[in-house]
């Protein structure tokens, strides 16, 4: 594509009609030795998953659906960071495409416009038999989605409910592309998120807000007070502790 100004990403790049889900695909394809930056596309699926196996709607024709194959050459410590860098990516190329919308990340892995879902990115690590570790870092983005299907209603929006437009998936993708090669390639330089921090609290969803998070077999209350440079949530309690909240962990909504 002549939109795509990367070294690695998108270079090897595969381009399904439909697919069980692009990070299963994704998995596959880096056990078998696919190089970093290997992109997969597919314009369905039929088994498209969030976190804790929750499903990800994903109708033909209208949204992006995108897994790029990772090989950090970095301790697995830092791999929970990854979905961050990509929702900086993801949210800049939004912000480029679309510049009359305001977009929010909301941690640790979704995007936000309009107060509801328009992305989520699932990230998920493998070892390999020599200590390497690979990681698959995929996206739902929905684009062109209009109506939202009844199951999403007061849940999703997409890029043109929001804009009132078409927006070019094309396009979009080789911005996400683009933007997520750069900032991958300045965090690896990095000891942690770093440089990436302002821009992902300026931008941050919760930013200030009342939260509850359910974690092991407590229940956290506080307010959100920014996040630790390995990309943990701050949750400053009642008593004025902040407790730093890893994403794995933790399930939180609203007070
Ligand atoms: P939560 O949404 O409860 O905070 P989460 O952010 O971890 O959890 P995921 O598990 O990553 O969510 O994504 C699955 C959830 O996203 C589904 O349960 C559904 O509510 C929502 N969802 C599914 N498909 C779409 C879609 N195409 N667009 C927006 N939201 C979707």
């Amino acid at each position: 594509s002549p939109l795509l100004d990367t070294v690695s990403f998108g270079r090897t790049f595969i381009g399904l009609e439909q697919v069980d889900s692009t990070n299963v695909k994704a998995l596959a394809l880096a056990r078998e030795g696919a190089a970093e930056g290997t992109v997969v596309v597919a314009d369905s699926q039929t088994g498209g998953r969030g976190r804790m196996r929750r499903a990800w709607v994903s109708p033909p024709g209208v949204n992006l659906y995108c897994s790029i194959v990772l090989r950090p050459p970095l301790p697995s410590v830092r791999v929970p960071e990854i979905p961050l860098v990509a929702a900086a990516a993801i949210h800049g190329a939004v912000t480029q495409e679309c510049p009359e919308l305001q977009a929010f990340i909301k941690w640790p892995n979704d995007l936000i416009v309009a107060g509801r879902k328009v992305c989520g990115i699932l990230c998920e690590m493998e070892s390999e038999p020599d200590f390497t570790h690979f990681v698959v870092v995929g996206f739902g983005l929905n684009v062109n989605l209009d109506p939202v299907p009844d199951e999403l209603q007061g849940i999703a929006t997409s890029l043109a409910i929001e804009t009132g437009r078409q927006v070019s998936r094309a396009r979009l993708l080789a911005a996400i592309l683009n933007r997520f090669e750069r900032l991958y390639r300045e965090w690896l330089d990095e000891e942690d998120l770093g440089s990436l921090l302002p821009a992902l609290e300026e931008h941050a969803w919760l930013k200030g807000r009342a939260l509850q998070i359910e974690q092991f077999n407590r229940v956290l209350t506080g307010t959100e007070a920014g996040l630790s440079p390995q990309g943990h949530l701050l949750l400053r309690q009642e008593d004025g502790t902040v407790v730093p909240v890893a994403s794995g962990e933790a399930h939180l909504r609203p007070v």
